[in-house]
């Protein structure tokens, strides 16, 4: 990432004022803590900043600083507001519900890390050999001049933590634990933050989890693990979307497995998808195909359509690329 660019971006932002920070569905660590990051960051610099997310937020993120400002826009909210969404790779991961909406706002900024990110706001500064989009809020901050607080610390520390899955996933690099090393210095605490998301797991994941070792299904070279989670079986193991964050991982995380996939029944005909490899197969290039993207370690898509159909389409591509027309 260019200083000059960081900079251009910046200088924009400094120039306007009355924004809106709206991160992705099904918001992670990384879209919560940048968003709360920046607004912090924009306050410094004296501007009003509101917060919105279309989902709430999950209760695993509720003790970070500034979390209970999220709302969900209504209708009038768009107008003349300046839009900022950060960790998305195009607007309808914000949902298709603000689809009509979001050109209303004045000036749209695009801050992201998604190799698959379309470059669509006027101003966009995405840099997707970053970890998090965390760590180009970061330079942000730096660049500002606002003194890197204990909430920005503790907001941009989790946004790293989660996004490299504890630093352990291989977009980990160097910076980011320079990065990390900083932000620590500045106040994050560490140990309470790794308590609170890692060491807290609600009854429903564990539900989820029993159920996960009991069904995971293989393809036949076994690169290939996945899981089927239709929606009665959701509703009876009382698990909503925010209960299935990391499970996949799981599916991944196996000896011989390089692809771990996360099939769940959202609605009758809708199938959120959920895509990890270990280190030979591009995943963004597999959600590509059904209309997602992400990164070539993790990525998504959302299939419209049975999930039975979905299942078929979408494990059938998978075993194909992991494992070749032959297998
Ligand atoms: P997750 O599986 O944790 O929901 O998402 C993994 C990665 O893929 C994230 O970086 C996320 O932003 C991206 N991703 C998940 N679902 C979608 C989707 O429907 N469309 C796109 N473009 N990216 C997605
Ligand atoms: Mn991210």
């Amino acid at each position: 990432m260019k200083n000059q660019e960081i900079k251009n971006f910046l200088a924009k932002l400094q120039e306007l004022d009355d924004f809106a920070i709206i991160g992705h569905i099904n918001p992670d660590g990384d879209t919560i803590g940048s968003a709360l990051a920046l607004a912090f960051m924009l306050e410094s610099l004296g501007k009003k900043v509101e917060l919105w997310n279309l989902d709430p937020v999950p209760e695993l993120y509720h003790f970070l600083p500034g979390v209970q400002r999220f709302s969900c826009p209504q209708a009038g909210d768009w107008q003349g507001k300046n839009l900022i969404f950060v960790d998305c790779s195009e607007p309808k991961r914000c949902g298709d519900e603000i689809l009509p909406y979001y050109r209303q706002a004045s000036t749209l900024f695009n801050i992201d890390h998604h190799i698959s990110n379309k470059l669509f706001a006027d101003f966009n500064l995405v840099v997707p050999e970053r970890a998090a989009s965390g760590e180009i809020i970061y330079e942000l901050v730096k660049m500002s001049g606002v003194p890197l607080s204990r909430e920005i610390a503790t907001c941009l520390y989790v946004t790293i933590v989660t996004d490299t899955g504890s630093f352990r996933f291989p977009n980990t690099t160097a910076s980011t634990f320079r990065i990390a090393a900083e932000l620590k210095e500045a106040g994050a605490d560490t140990e309470t933050i790794n308590h609170q998301i890692y060491e807290e797991i609600p009854p429903e994941t564990l539900a989820v989890l029993g159920y996960a070792f009991a069904h995971f299904q293989y393809s036949p070279q076994r690169k290939v693990c996945w899981l089927v989670l239709d929606k009665q079986t959701l509703t009876r193991l009382q698990a909503r979307d925010e209960h299935l964050e990391g499970i996949v991982n799981y599916a991944k995380a196996q000896k011989g497995v390089e692809v771990g996939i996360l099939l769940r029944e959202a609605e009758p005909d809708l199938v959120k998808v959920s895509f990890r490899s270990k280190k030979a197969v591009d995943v963004n290039a597999l959600a590509q195909i059904f209309g997602g993207g992400g990164h070539q370690r993790a990525a998504g898509c959302r299939y419209r359509g049975p999930l039975t159909e979905a299942e078929q389409k979408i494990i059938e591509q998978a075993i194909l690329i992991t494992e070749g027309a032959g297998a």
